[in-house]
């Protein structure tokens, strides 16, 4: 049963509104697309958790604290006696472990995420016996595209065995899973320590409609659809406005907004009477001409 869901991290909403908008870096282009790719990974193995049919509670994507070390779990499934922490990547291309060093295949080195799965099992371990929980954890790296062999490491050729393997354990749960599920789940911290996001200001970042599907301005405006003119994807003008409002608030969460701002900040393609209209039907108003967002 999942008890805490997966979603795309601030960090990766932050870069990928960022990126139409201005002129990243090289590194932060590349920041992004590994995000991207992490997360995609990682909804790739939810699928194969969902086939769990064993009782157990899997809480997805959590920040964690343990004696001030922050340390993130991608996956972790509580079982009767055994704890599952998953560890899950998506790396493309070729990688090869040299000894405990991980090498990409033209031989730079890269981060050993076996050990970054060891210091987060060490962390997690510290975390239940602090609490009091003693059930055992056992960790597992997890590869959603090939790559490369060593013990504890899930291929995806070997993740549907896995997930079979899992099901034919025993387990039911009681008061006390439910109590550490629990304690994990108001432990979760929500602003991450480690963002990476590179500085800017609201002037500095371009103003418009950008397209949901290539990231491109949108600049075919009939008055009830837009248009994307490079991957001719179609999107209403309420639907649009809506997008770029909660932009807005994701990248300027100090700054208020008002009809004359969310005219400037989507290129001014909007007519103000549009923009009142959609924003009084759609988010709380508050004091004269400012609204905050509504959900
Ligand atoms: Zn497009």
């Amino acid at each position: 049963m999942f008890i805490k869901n997966r979603s795309e991290s601030e960090e990766l909403r932050v870069l990928k509104a960022l990126n139409p908008r201005m002129t990243l870096e090289e590194k932060d282009k590349q920041y992004l697309t590994n995000l991207t790719k992490g997360f995609e990974g990682e909804v790739m193995f939810d699928g194969y958790l969902k086939r769990i049919v064993i009782q157990s509670l899997i809480l997805n994507d959590l920040l964690l604290e343990q004696h001030h070390s922050h340390f993130q779990i991608d996956s972790l499934m509580i079982t009767q006696s055994l704890s599952y922490l998953f560890e899950v990547k998506n790396f493309e291309g070729e990688y090869y472990f040299d000894g405990d060093t991980f090498r990409k295949f033209n031989g730079t080195e890269v981060k050993n995420p076996l050990l970054q799965l060891e210091r987060n099992l060490s962390l997690l371990r510290q975390f239940f016996n602090y609490f009091g929980f003693n059930i055992s954890i056992e960790p597992y790296l997890v590869f959603v595209n090939p790559a490369p062999l060593n013990r504890r490491i899930i291929l995806p050729t070997n993740l549907n065995r896995f997930i079979h393997q899992l099901n034919s354990n025993k387990s039911t749960l009681n008061n006390q899973h439910s109590k550490l599920s629990d304690k994990l789940l108001s432990s979760h911290l929500t602003k991450s320590p480690f963002t990476k996001v590179p500085k800017y200001e609201y002037s500095q970042l371009r103003k418009g409609v950008f397209c949901h599907s290539c990231g491109k301005v949108m600049e075919e405006y009939s008055g009830r659809v837009f248009m994307c003119n490079n991957c001719s994807v179609k999107e209403n003008t309420k639907s649009a406005l809506i997008r770029s409002v909660k932009e807005f608030n994701l990248l300027n969460p100090l700054e208020k907004m008002s009809t004359n701002i969310v005219y400037e900040w989507c290129g001014g393609v909007f007519p103000k009477k549009t923009i009142r209209q959609v924003m009084k039907e759609n988010f709380i108003t508050s004091g004269y001409g400012q609204w905050s967002y509504y959900e």
